[in-house]
């Protein structure tokens, strides 16, 4: 494999667009062949986007964690008669809001549990409540599944939900619920949620309204190596056809609270060796995606510096207020400082600097 796979990585450097099956193979590499690998991918990037790692001054508002779904990899969601279930009023949320903004952030984030009452007003209302209080900051909110779910819930199709969330002020939505874009494994995992093709449909609908999305995947529980790389594969053509997603975010799974670790189906999240190559290979694969983002919330900070040297070229948000990784057991991704970024960006010989959601140096 040593010398085929160094063709194969001086033929993506020139311009060869890496197969599924050679994805595999490198997914399936266990020895030191790992740093080749990482190495071709910071090239890689270096090409494509420079020696800048970006960062977003963010905040979370997770309106409630009551949810009618029942994700077997979530630790954040609570059934009627649970404790500690919240749900924020107006008051709150643009309390929260008004923080924010007085934190500077430039971007809010919300994404919350499918509470039995909402509708699609419900998340248009929410929208206009925090332009209200924190007038010009950027919204990314919402995912498939919950516009899907507002759909339902509104008898309305998902592009009337769509539209009406962009007059609310939607300013891009996440693309989170993607989780693995495998049906077999989603019903493993998350059987209530979407379908991959549903996922598909509605980030492609977003895309051509001009809501850009981020793309992601929640990979080490009990998806297989073929798994991965056949949902990178699914990204990798949406983006061929819409140019929609602003970003790749892999989102390594926080094993603890989770019933999906309880109950023996996954295992305990990903190695740091895959963790890396989850980076790298994406990088090298998603050939048509300028930014690659290492998640401190999901890896701690350590590992997302690897990343940086592994194809990842931004850190992700301060996070002010992270309450979905904190509830799966993950600890510290409350806030992490702009400084403690700076200072790994600039021990891998790397400047850091502001962005906004949509990648532009502020
Ligand atoms: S992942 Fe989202 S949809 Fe699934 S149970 Fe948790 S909050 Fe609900």
């Amino acid at each position: 494999m040593e010398n085929s796979l160094r063709t194969l990585l001086d033929d993506i450097k020139t311009g060869h667009r890496m197969s599924e099956d050679e994805a595999l193979e490198l997914f399936q590499i266990r020895d030191r062949q790992v740093w080749q690998i990482a190495a071709a991918a910071d090239e890689m990037r270096e090409q494509r986007v420079g020696n800048v790692v970006t960062y977003v001054r963010n905040q979370n508002i997770n309106v409630t964690n009551l949810c009618v779904n029942a994700c077997g990899f979530c630790g954040f969601s609570k059934k009627p008669g649970d404790d500690g279930i919240y749900f924020h009023d107006k008051s709150e949320i643009q309390k929260k809001a008004t923080l924010a903004k007085m934190r500077e952030v430039s971007e809010i984030c919300t994404v919350s549990g499918l509470h039995p009452d909402f509708d699609a007003r419900s998340y248009c209302d929410v929208y206009r409540w925090i332009h209200e209080a924190a007038p010009g900051v950027h919204l990314h909110a919402s995912n498939p599944m919950e516009v899907a779910y507002a759909a339902k819930k509104s008898h309305l199709s998902t592009h009337e939900v769509l539209t009406a969330m962009k007059e609310a002020g939607l300013g891009s939505m996440c693309g989170t619920a993607a989780e693995i874009l495998v049906d077999a494994i989603r019903k493993k995992i998350c059987a209530q949620k979407i379908s991959t093709d549903e996922w598909v449909r509605i980030i492609r609908e977003a895309h051509a309204m001009d809501i850009p999305t981020t793309a992601t995947i929640m990979y080490g529980h009990c998806e297989s190596e073929e798994d991965r790389v056949h949902h990178l594969s699914i990204l990798r053509e949406i983006q061929d056809e819409t140019h929609g997603f602003t970003e790749f975010v892999p989102l390594s799974f926080i094993h603890m609270n989770t019933p999906l670790y309880r109950a023996g189906t996954a295992r305990a999240g990903a190695t740091g060796r895959e963790d890396l190559l989850m980076v790298a290979i994406a990088r090298l694969f998603l050939d048509n995606f300028r930014n690659i983002q290492v998640s401190w919330v999901k890896e701690g900070i350590k590992m997302a510096q690897l990343g940086l040297v592994a194809g990842a070229n931004d850190l992700g948000g301060t996070m002010f207020e992270e309450s979905i990784s904190k509830g799966a057991g993950a600890v510290n991704t409350d806030y992490l400082d702009p400084a403690e970024m700076q200072r790994v960006a600039e021990d891998v010989g790397r400047t850091l600097r502001r962005r906004t959601t949509l990648y532009e140096l502020v």
